[in-house]
């Protein structure tokens, strides 16, 4: 495939606004460009109608299989005023290839994809198989991911590469997981000259507010890369108008975890102390999570972590870093599926991803191209020899 080829797909990608949604356009594109190769399997898991999952399995299905992953949503343009290149265009200036989605993750997605299309098209023969695990909705939950994890499309996968934007100069090998919760303080909203009558929910909801910090601060373990344990209490409202006893009061807080804390022992401590505050009287305190992500522990010297280092400084001609990484991702879930094996990050990216004119360098995203290219045979070259 010519270079120009290789930024057409990425353009149209970009053109494709999947903003948490109409990711069937985008794996619609991707299957298409499969088409021409009977011997892809290519499949489709809907998560919603406009939203599915697609999933392409090529090669040596008797072989180990190699996942590469990479999740087909872009976060929101946001104010469009503040681009300079329209955020859908794919518009191409010098080196640099612009739009939502350039840096994260479509320029990752992209390599990947054709990376499986060049072994297709030069019928490079391949050791073991290697499976394309393209998402919906990582940007707001990695639900696509969990449920191609609990159809078993993950299952017995010998290693993953997810391609999101660490930059080829990085390999991450250990992320943070995260916990959004929400706690809503259900009280009785009187006149506020007659307050024994009624039962104040802001009251309430601070007696979890002033207990849940210090509970939290109790977990001191530091991970060595990924730093401490952070809770923090991010959104706060309740009451209804300046005479009434509040009826009503919630609080939102985002909790970024790491591998010594695994969410059970948080989701015990919070539900505990919730338990403990109603049976108190007139507390009525509910708690809920949403889509919260384990951490991903990792270890530096895996074989595939040091294999994709050695990789990329040969391909790249630079040193790789071996890194965490302080965000969740699409591996958090994966992680679930049977089998046991390591998870890594390293993908194209700029320091623009979510902001106005994302972009990437397109120098940068065809090194990727030639990265993963180089990694896939090596991969089942190094799992032969384990397993000779
Ligand atoms: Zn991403």
């Amino acid at each position: 495939m010519t270079p120009q080829a290789k930024i057409e797909i990425l353009q149209h990608l970009i053109q494709i606004p999947s903003v948490n949604a109409h990711e069937a356009d985008v794996a619609d594109y991707l299957a298409s460009l499969f088409a021409p190769y009977p011997q892809a399997q290519v499949e489709r898991l809907t998560y919603a109608p406009g939203r599915d999952n697609l999933v392409v399995t090529i090669g040596n299905t008797t072989g180990p299989r190699l996942g590469l992953s990479g999740h087909m949503d872009v976060v929101a343009p946001g104010d469009e005023s503040a681009w300079t290149h329209a955020p859908f265009g794919g518009e191409v200036v010098g080196d640099q290839l612009f739009g939502r989605g350039a840096s994260d993750m479509k320029s990752g997605l992209a390599a990947i994809v054709i990376t499986m299309l060049e072994f297709l098209e030069q019928g490079t023969p391949l050791a073991g198989s290697v499976r394309l695990l393209a998402t919906v909705g990582e940007e707001t939950g990695e639900y696509g991911a969990a449920q191609l994890t609990d159809a078993g499309y993950a299952d017995h996968l010998a290693g993953l590469v997810i391609a999101e934007p660490s930059g080829l100069d990085q390999v991450v090998y250990t992320a943070r997981g995260v916990i959004d919760y929400k706690v809503v303080s259900t009280g009785k909203g009187v006149h506020s000259a007659s307050p024994e009558l009624g039962i104040n929910a802001i009251t309430n909801l601070m007696k979890f507010y002033n207990a849940v910090g210090p509970l939290m601060a109790q977990h001191t373990k530091i991970d060595p890369v990924l730093g401490g344990l952070l809770h923090n209490v991010d959104l706060i409202s309740g009451g209804e108008q300046i005479n009434s006893i509040p009826a009503h009061a919630e609080l939102m807080a985002n909790m970024r975890t790491i591998p010594a804390y695994p969410n059970q022992v948080i989701y015990d401590e919070l539900e505990g102390l919730v338990a403990q505050l109603n049976q108190e009287p007139g507390v009525q305190l509910d708690l809920t999570y949403s889509f919260p992500e384990e951490a991903i522990p990792g270890d530096p010297n895996a074989p595939l972590v040091q294999l994709a280092k050695q990789i990329s400084d040969q391909v790249c001609g630079h040193d790789t870093k071996v890194v965490g990484s302080g965000g969740a991702n699409d591996g958090a879930e994966f992680l679930r599926a049977k089998g046991d094996f390591t998870s890594i990050e390293i993908g194209p990216g700029s320091n623009t991803s979510h902001q106005p004119d994302e972009y990437i360098a397109i120098q940068d995203y065809l090194q990727a191209i030639d990265f993963y290219e180089a990694l896939v045979p090596a991969f089942f070259a190094a799992q032969a020899k384990v397993h000779a």
